[in-house]
């Protein structure tokens, strides 16, 4: 594997130049948050942060995507691809945890037997490149306990890592490699990778949020019906923070919006913790109350993920757990399953 080793104050440097050559998406601080965003001339990266406050899913995966146009014709319909932007692209500085939850999206819009376009497109033409955790993380931050750890290579074609001054850049796929010529010619040697080694440790340690993630799937196989799903949803919302925020959430709608004889089919992000989200057209709906909406949350992640993909839907980034209007904590929630 090639290895590099950069200043550490050279990395905004590196992204806008790559941001002269290919479109880049970066975190840039924005009062007290960070978003990751395309970078332009007056925008500039911010790396010394912890978490972005959205998950940078949303590149592959876009808010809102026009998926198709059409036009009602004497003859029929007559129908156009969809105005996408697609192309190269970079994602520069994205969290190991947030590196994770491509590959379990993956594991979703790319099977073998089906596949969304729009997703696979975005996700083959994008290098991701992560940037390491070595600062000591958020008190709710629990990636450990979900197969992932602050130092992981994990969904990235870049790995970046600290090491005092400088970083650690290691090329770690062939899509990866391709952009070598931004990060210099310093060769890295073996002790920035036993400094790597050190920092990797010491970030895994500083992990002190565990949940008990693994235990509950065969509780959760047998307790559909339990009276503890009566216990998490009274002071629910339904604002569905949670899931927006959420880098592994990915319900989706499609709507078609027509004028005239023209019409575009549009697909947004949904929410299992919306009302709606299940009401049929007859007006039942399957979901009625937000503790099924809550059981259904807790279910895909821990127990429907699980069986389908052999793995978790939660890559323990505690964004739903800092931005939740009225506390609800995913980790307590799988705490208290774990003991029923
Ligand atoms: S469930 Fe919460 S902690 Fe887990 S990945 Fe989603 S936002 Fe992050
Ligand atoms: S963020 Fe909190 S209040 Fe909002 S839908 Fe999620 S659990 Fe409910």
């Amino acid at each position: 594997m090639e290895k590099r080793l950069i200043k550490k104050d050279a990395l905004a440097g590196i992204a806008k130049k790559m941001a002269g050559d290919i479109p880049v998406w970066a975190p840039v601080k924005e009062e007290d948050n960070v978003f990751f965003k395309p970078l332009q001339n007056d925008v500039e990266p911010f790396f010394a942060y912890l978490n972005s406050k959205n998950a940078p899913k949303n590149v592959f995966f876009p808010h809102t995507e026009m998926l198709l146009k059409y036009t009602r014709t004497e003859k029929g319909f007559v129908f156009a691809a969809g105005e996408n932007k697609t192309g190269e692209a970079v994602l520069f500085g994205v969290r190991p945890c947030d590196a994770h939850s491509f590959v379990l999206l993956d594991k979703l819009f790319d099977q073998e037997k089906y596949k969304d376009g729009y997703y696979v497109d975005k996700r083959q033409k994008t290098t991701v490149i992560t940037l390491a955790c070595s600062e000591p993380p958020y008190a709710t931050c629990f990636c450990t306990s979900v197969d992932g750890e602050p130092v992981s290579s994990e969904g990235a074609d870049i790995l970046i890592t600290a090491i005092g001054g400088d970083c650690l850049v290691e090329f770690v796929t062939p899509k990866g490699e391709k952009l070598i010529k931004y990060f210099g010619e310093n060769k890295a040697d073996a002790a920035a990778d036993a400094k790597k080694n050190e920092v990797a440790s010491k970030a895994k340690a500083a992990i002190k949020s565990k949940i008990p993630a693994h235990e509950v799937k065969p509780i959760l196989d047998n307790n559909f019906e339990h009276p503890f799903w009566n216990t998490i949803h009274a002071r629910c919302l339904a604002c569905g923070t949670c899931t927006y925020l959420c880098p592994t959430c990915h319900c989706f709608d499609i709507s078609d919006e027509v004028k005239g004889a023209d019409g575009v089919r549009i697909r947004s992000w949904d929410s299992c913790m919306f009302p709606l989200f299940t009401k049929e057209t007859s007006g039942h709906n399957p979901r009625p109350s937000q503790k099924e909406r809550w059981r259904q949350r807790t279910m895909h992640k821990f127990k429907y993920y699980v069986d389908n993909f052999n793995s978790i839907a939660c890559v323990g980034c505690g964004r739903c757990v800092i931005n939740c209007p009225v506390n609800i904590d995913i980790r307590k929630v799988v705490e208290d399953i774990s003991k029923l």
